[in-house]
């Protein structure tokens, strides 16, 4: 059979030429294969605002400005010059322009010139990736690449390599370094004079110094100008405008805002050139320069650091980020970064218990919580003042920050539950540590940073759910606007409970406002919670509306406490100041009521709701169905002897000569308060003596000593330890014995004190009812 052959047969000459041509195509894709163009450069990364501005750039490796001018910074005034300057006929040659190199051949070899004209922007793209020395074997190697260039890159990316690699004298490498270092700006905000004033200094990178050279440059500039003028590269106004611009331009200071933060953001996102922040330039600077104020004030007093963060609520971005009030400040270490310094948070945390306590139905604002002297599992805490105050409600127990409520709360809610809530809201060192974590927990004994804090008030701010902190602009596309999406939020508090919760930390009428403010004028509306760590270390404030949460916290990097640091007096001030500068006069419109709360009458004296006998109410917010519903029984019945002397129970109760009365019902450990204080109250008569009923209610708990403890003493003699207990509202008497020896009868409630004399003492109470309670003490004599 005889194959059909397809088109015109070809005449020798024209397959020999057709063979080389593609043996040459061949060979070159096996080279290109073999010894590919390798375009990596060594880029240092920049930090930006959200509006692209560069806050913080840094060198790179080897020690060369160098930072990736994106495509679209090249504008096409930049383009237009450099081409036309550089490379007329840039967009139609294949990377080489045979023309030139032709004449350039032709003029060497007959020495008619030297002419160097016959680099493309391809070719010198070529020669500043791998530079070698002039000879005419590299000159084929550069020709090679530049085709190779061709083959693999559009003509704008080329451009852009040329942009990146043109050296602006000393260590300054291409055209984004040369505009925010000379010119304080990004390519694309640069004007005509100064695109043209740039381009001319590669051919002179030495001799032609901004900053130094201004004079020369204008001159060369003006060339140039002209000669776009001829070729009417650019509309004459244009140029006219540009040939009056002066040139002022000198070297800058490599941008070097926020370095706390630019440090977290190149490590946290290695490998990217560009790391586009969500930081606000301008609240950023109006905080800054707030807070530096501030400080300067406060270094008279000893306190020299600062750290603060603000949160966009809505989108969760992170808008400012100090990390300390003076990064310079060396000999009070500014370098620390203040927002992810792990500090004690005082009484930060406390907020989230109460709202967890109203969720769980536990207590409402007007619940009444006794701050009295307690004992639980051994921990005694105390308040700041080291003053009792007896019946308070829940609502004054948060705003004067009270240590025995919350921790009274804290056992109630759980420690496991309390730190499985803030794990979900990334307290991660709470986490880590959670198997030594205790009821001190609420009170500061424990580590947080102010990255973790701030998040979580922002959740009040957010009705209850807290989202994770954004620090970077999502990638923008078309069809999306660059806006954090509101991932999916986590719930820490029901609507209900966080409107309670807001409501009582934007109440007004509280111990903790500075003294520098009064009601009237200055107060931001704003809801906020202070702390102070315990030795006077940590002053925090951290505060919401509805648009902005600001985090503050003052002390000294240092660690050293300050008698006068206070989270009213040395945070509070400069939150308020910050509000003021960043929102005055926000609305306030978030402050309304969500659906799952209502509000019902309570009963004044216990916060339950009233039983027939409570006579003074009060209106309450509540969750319904969630909140307690249990009657009030701050009144008990009671059957008392005619002359009121004692009371019955049912097992004495006489058939008549009895009347029944309405008593105070008051707990035992407040009634202990009580008595301690020297607070009178009426209290129920003593149980009928002929009685011969064995009492089932509560022994006496021994307040002022701790089971299994070890007591260090220095001084067998003179040291005493405090015996008191809390016991039940019907006892008047108790009885100490120390190691099973009677020691002292005492009233219930009144303080007595015993010398230790041996390393274990069995320290025994019993009250008139003959309940008992015994514990053991360690005492070391040293
Ligand atoms: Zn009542
Ligand atoms: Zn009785």
């Amino acid at each position: 059979m005889k194959k059909e052959r397809t088109g015109k047969k070809l005449k020798p000459w024209q397959r020999k030429i057709a063979i080389g041509m593609a043996s040459a195509i061949m060979l070159f894709f096996i080279i290109d294969k073999i010894s590919p163009v390798n375009t990596n450069l060594v880029f240092a990364p920049v930090i930006e605002a959200r509006d692209g501005t560069v806050l913080h750039a840094y060198m790179a490796k080897d020690a060369q400005w160098r930072i990736k001018t994106r495509l679209d910074e090249i504008t096409p005034e930049l383009k237009k010059a450099i081409v036309f300057k550089e490379d007329r006929h840039f967009y139609y040659h294949p990377g080489i322009n045979i023309l030139a190199i032709g004449r350039a051949l032709v003029n060497n070899i007959f020495r008619l010139k030297r002419t160097s004209g016959a680099s493309t922007i391809t070719m010198q793209v070529a020669r500043m990736l791998a530079p070698k020395p002039r000879t005419y074997f590299n000159k084929c190697i550069e020709i090679f690449r530049a085709l190779q260039l061709e083959v693999h890159y559009s003509k704008d990316e080329i451009l852009q390599l040329y942009l990146n690699l043109v050296p602006y004298g000393s260590n300054i490498q291409g055209v984004k370094a040369a505009s925010l270092l000379y010119f304080n700006k990004t390519p694309d905000q640069l004007s005509l004079a100064e695109i043209t004033a740039l381009s001319i200094i590669p051919n002179r990178p030495n001799s032609l110094l901004i900053g130094k050279d201004n004079a020369l440059i204008i001159k060369e500039r003006n060339k140039w100008l002209y000669r776009f003028r001829q070729n009417n590269v650019f509309p004459q106004s244009i140029i006219s405008d540009a040939l009056q611009e002066p040139l002022t331009a000198f070297r800058h200071n490599a941008p070097n805002g926020v370095p706390q933060f630019s440090q977290r953001m190149k490590s946290g996102f290695p490998g990217r050139l560009e790391i586009r922040s969500t930081l606000d330039k301008k609240i950023q600077q109006q905080a800054e320069n707030t807070v530096a104020a501030y400080v300067n004030q406060l270094k008279l007093h000893n306190i020299n650091n600062a750290a603060v963060l603000i949160i966009d609520n809505k989108t969760h971005e992170v808008i400012t980020y100090i990390g300390s009030s003076d990064f310079a400040d060396r000999f009070n270490f500014g370098q620390v970064d203040g927002v992810r310094a792990l500090r004690s948070p005082g009484s930060t945390l406390k907020p989230l218990l109460y709202g967890l306590s109203f969720d769980r139905g536990f207590i409402t604002p007007k619940t009444m919580i006794a701050d009295v002297p307690i004992s639980l599992r051994g921990y005694s805490p105390e308040n700041y003042d080291r003053q009792f105050r007896g019946n308070v409600t829940a609502e004054y127990a948060l705003s004067n920050s009270l240590n025995i409520p919350a921790v009274k709360l804290l056992d109630n809610e759980g420690v496991d539950n309390f730190i499985n809530k803030l794990s979900d809201a990334g307290f991660i060192s709470i986490w880590q540590k959670r198997k030594k974590m205790g009821l001190s927990l609420i009170l500061g004994g424990c580590g947080v940073r102010l990255d973790e804090l701030t998040p979580l008030y922002s959740a009040f701010a957010n009705n209850g759910v807290y989202y994770p902190l954004q620090f970077v602009m999502p990638e923008t596309s078309k069809n999306k606007p660059a806006v954090n999406d509101s991932k999916k939020g986590i719930t820490m508090l029901s609507p209900g409970a966080n409107y309670m919760l807001t409501r009582i930390l934007s109440e007004l009428h509280r111990p903790d406002l500075p003294n520098a403010f009064d009601e009237a004028r200055g107060i931001p509306r704003i809801a906020w919670k202070t702390g102070t760590s315990y030795g006077r270390k940590d002053a925090w404030s951290i505060g919401y509306n509805k648009r902005y949460t600001i985090g503050v916290w003052v002390g000294n990097f240092s660690a050293a406490g300050v008698s006068e640091l206070s989270g009213a007096a040395t945070a509070t001030p400069l939150l308020f100041q910050l509000f003021n500068a960043i929102d005055y006069n926000a609305a306030n419109e978030w402050l309304d009521a969500p659906a799952d709360i209502s509000f019902r009458l309570v009963c004044a004296e216990t916060g339950k709701v009233p039983n027939d006998f409570c006579q003074s109410q009060v209106m309450d917010y509540y969750l319904p169905g969630i909140s307690s519903n249990e009657k009030c029984d701050h009144l008990k019945e009671a059957w008392v002897s005619a002359d009121g002397k004692f009371c019955y129970c049912t097992s004495c109760l006489p058939p008549n000569g009895y009347k029944t009365e309405l008593l105070p019902n008051i707990s035992s450990e407040l009634a202990s308060f009580y008595d301690a204080s020297n607070i009178s109250y009426q209290k129920m008569p003593p149980h009928n003596p002929a009685c011969s009923r064995t009492f089932q209610g509560q022994p006496p708990v021994i307040t002022s000593l701790t089971n299994g403890m070890t007591y260090l003493i220095t001084d067998k003699g003179e040291q005493k330890f405090q015996l008191s207990c809390t016991t039940g509202n019907d006892v008047r008497k108790v009885y100490w014995y120390i190691n099973d020896k009677y020691f002292a009868a005492a009233n219930a409630g009144q303080k007595i004190f015993f010398s230790a004399t041996t390393p274990i003492v069995k320290i025994s109470c019993t009250d008139d009812k003959g309940r008992n309670c015994n514990i053991r003490i360690k005492v070391k004599f040293i």
